[in-house]
């Protein structure tokens, strides 16, 4: 209905969950994913190399955009492949899977993967691409969490099958220079107002790996096993110095995610870093990075500057000494699919 007395956060959320789909129905962000090549070759390679847990099964594949997903699952020698999409993106994969003969095999429907009614109760696979900035913006692992629960078979597999947030201290004063100091003097004048604010943003950002100045600290989720109520959290993170700065100057996240082929691994696949692991490994698993290492993604990294004005004093560390805190992500009220990060810390 479109009462006029409706309470606008409530107006706001509806309109805000049409413009979601409606960002995903043009062919632009679309190309930007498929051409971001660690992400779409780390779901294809998995599914290539381990055509055995494709071969005869049924598959869903929840937000197929284009139809990629499904396709690579189709090519492998999937049984069936419901490829599911509330984006009008959908009649391109429609498309797309005519145009590749591959329309016996998959099947597209129009909708959220909650209201669906699928044909058949269970499948064997899932797989899905879900991952937003910082991992959790967006927020669309919980309709994943909602099917997985709903239709994947015990035993089941999941693509992907397990992520690690990632979180480093970071000191650049140049990068420091260039956008915060720059404010305080801009052709003579002292534009710091601009500034109001921007110290808490979120800046989705590719950092130079040397910009890292201590150990990463790590937030697993198995997602055989994430609930919900996981993805509001508050982890205590700690860090080692790799070098002597004159100042942490902020905070660096980014994810992994693991393509576990048997759910045995899944335990020492969250232990290590994506970075150093083989690109496939003799059991079929693999994993990429979003992390400063490693080429670029689209989905870059999030910095969080540390604001210098509430009570943390400039300080230089030395390599070795310890920093800790905790990292927290929760959803803001008025916004289901943004996130909130924080970070908090101190010295040893
Ligand atoms: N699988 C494609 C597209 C990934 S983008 C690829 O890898 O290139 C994520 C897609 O999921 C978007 O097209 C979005 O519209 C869709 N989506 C998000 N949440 C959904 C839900 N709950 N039900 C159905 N589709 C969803």
């Amino acid at each position: 209905s479109s009462s006029r007395s409706s309470a606008s956060s409530k107006k706001e959320k509806k309109d805000e969950s049409a413009y979601y789909w409606e960002s995903y129905a043009h062919n632009d962000i679309h190309e930007t994913m498929l051409k971001d090549t660690v992400r779409t070759e780390g779901y294809r390679d998995f599914i290539y190399n381990n055509k055995h847990l494709f071969k005869g099964k049924t598959v869903l594949d929840i937000g197929c955009g284009t139809g990629i997903l499904s396709m690579f699952c189709a090519k492998a020698g999937a049984a069936h492949v419901y490829a599911i999409d509330k984006s009008a993106i959908l009649d391109k994969a429609n498309e797309n899977i005519f145009n590749n003969g591959l329309s016996d095999t998959i099947t597209c429907l129009r909708g959220r993967v909650e209201d669906i009614v699928l044909p058949v109760d269970k499948v064997d696979v899932i797989v899905s691409e879900w991952m937003g900035y910082a991992l959790l913006y967006e927020a669309m692992l919980p309709s994943v969490l909602f099917a997985r629960d709903r239709y994947l078979k015990p035993g089941g597999l999941l693509v992907p099958s397990h992520t690690t947030i990632f979180h480093a201290p970071v000191s650049d004063p140049e990068y420091v220079a260039d956008n915060v100091t720059f404010w305080r003097d801009v052709y003579g004048f002292d534009m710091k107002a601009m500034q109001e604010g921007m110290l808490k943003e979120v800046r989705v950002q590719t950092m130079p790996a040397d910009a890292l100045c201590g150990t990463a600290s790590t937030y697993a989720l198995d997602l055989y096993h994430v609930r919900v109520e996981d993805l509001t959290f508050r982890s205590k993170w700690g860090s080692k110095l790799t070098r002597d700065v004159d100042n942490v100057d902020g905070f660096l996240i980014w994810f992994d995610n693991y393509f576990a082929a048997t759910r045995q691994e899944g335990a020492e696949l969250i232990e290590a870093p994506a970075d150093d692991w083989e690109a496939a490994r003799k059991d079929g698993s693999t994993a990429f990075t979003t992390g400063p290492h490693r080429k670029e993604t689209h989905w870059k990294q999030v910095l969080m500057l540390v604001e210098d004005k509430d009570g943390h004093e400039r300080k230089a560390l030395k390599a070795g000494e310890q920093i800790e805190g905790f990292l927290s992500y929760s959803a803001p009220e008025d916004h289901a699919r943004g996130l909130l990060i924080k970070v908090e810390w101190g010295g040893l």
